[in-house]
């Protein structure tokens, strides 16, 4: 059994076969369309042994979030239902200051303005997240550049927020954290952080907030941490934190929508325990290796051109393999018959080429996605 997978027991899905379903071998990344990412046994026995018992539920919550705090070096923490849950969350959160009153009159702030300010490079879908939680995303900036003085221009009283969102593959010409975090709490506006795909390095887990500043900062329980695939982190200071949980489960208010059962939230416990003690160098380089292998596999097929490519597509430190097959159609015909196969193999399209990623596959299947890869390639390459 690999540190960094997990189990390695079964591939196969009784409930998939019972609903004629194809498994995914996922080479692609760890995307919800495809399920997220895989329980490793850690997580599945925590989320075992929770659904056996009863328990009061805030003081679970309290129990749990403060564990993470201490496991992520941060003031207080909290489990969403995922990290577009936890950006509604935040942006309750803003709204109200966690006053049960405010809370309470969520639902009417809809008439209000409550502008929670995005720069251009950092919009994304998930910021439909915002209105959700009854905001709206005002942005400033351009695809080319945002100044601190448009940031500064933008906060007034009906502004609530600032999102910053870090992905690496985003975020050019945009102004650093640290300056954000400082024109905003210039003006008393919280700063929250969707990271939620940002790990590793887990480092990340308390530099936005510990080091940069930021009010709270979210990651998804269900990407790397291998967590359950609807869970997510709301970490940050005590007096945000205490805020997000006066709006959510078990109390009947409006992020209600938005509960996390105890098996996820017992589930993405074991997940972070688990993370913050994996060794990190040792999965980098079986990474490496993975890679290595497939690359020297691909290698030897006339016509297919195979690199390492890092980082991954969102700017995490993990390797890849980038394979041009020498034109788009090409690629296309190759990732649709993969797709197509029983199981289904999941790769990446992006720009030309197609990519394969280690890091989200059981131990075994490697294998199997390279003999899939190549089997599709010599036909379909063959066929030109
Ligand atoms: C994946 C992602 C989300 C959504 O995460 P969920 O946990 O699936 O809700 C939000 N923001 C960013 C930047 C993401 O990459």
């Amino acid at each position: 059994m690999s540190e960094s997978t997990g189990g390695t027991e079964s591939t196969e899905s009784v409930l998939l076969q019972q609903l004629g379903l194809r498994r995914v071998l996922n080479a692609a990344g760890a995307l919800t369309a495809v399920g997220g990412g895989l329980l490793p046994p850690h997580v599945i026995d925590a989320m075992r042994d929770i659904g056996q018992v009863y328990v009061d539920m805030h003081e679970f919550q309290t129990a749990v979030g403060d564990r993470i705090a201490r496991l992520t070096n941060n003031e207080a923490a909290m489990v969403t239902s995922g990290a577009a849950a936890a950006v509604a969350i935040s942006t309750m959160t803003a709204i109200t200051n966690g006053d049960p009153r405010e809370v309470m009159r969520l639902s009417d702030h809809r008439a209000v303005e409550n502008r929670v300010i995005v720069q251009h490079p950092h919009r994304s879908p998930y910021d439909l997240a915002v209105n959700l939680g009854g905001g709206r995303v005002v942005q400033i900036g351009n695809s080319y550049q945002t100044f601190p003085w448009e940031l500064e221009g933008a906060i007034d009283d009906g502004c609530a927020m600032v999102l910053f969102v870090d992905a690496t593959d985003m975020g050019h010409g945009g102004i650093d954290l640290e300056t954000t975090v400082a024109i905003a709490h210039r003006r008393g506006v919280p700063v929250v952080v969707d990271a939620a795909a940002q790990l590793p390095p887990h480092t990340n887990l308390w530099r936005y907030t510990r080091e940069c500043g930021a009010d709270a900062a979210i990651f998804s329980g269900g990407k790397h941490l291998q967590g359950p695939q609807s869970s997510g982190l709301l970490l940050g200071t005590a007096e945000f934190i205490s805020g997000a949980r006066a709006q959510v489960a078990p109390y009947q208010r409006l992020a209600r929508a938005l509960k996390p059962g105890k098996e996820n939230i017992a589930g993405v416990l074991a997940a972070v325990e688990h993370f913050v003690s994996r060794d990190h160098v040792a999965e980098s380089t079986r990474w490496e290796s993975l890679c290595a292998n497939w690359i020297a596999t691909l290698s030897v097929i006339p016509g297919v051109h195979a690199t390492r490519a890092f980082p991954n597509e969102a700017g995490q430190a993990i390797p890849r393999v980038r394979v041009d097959v020498g034109s788009v159609q090409a690629r296309d015909r190759v990732a649709t018959a993969l797709w197509e196969r029983d199981p289904r193999v999941h790769v990446l399209r992006e720009g030309d080429d197609f990519y394969l990623t280690p890091e989200t596959l059981h131990d075994g299947e490697h294998e199997e996605v390279i003999h899939a890869v190549i089997s599709v390639l010599t036909t379909a390459l063959a066929a030109q």
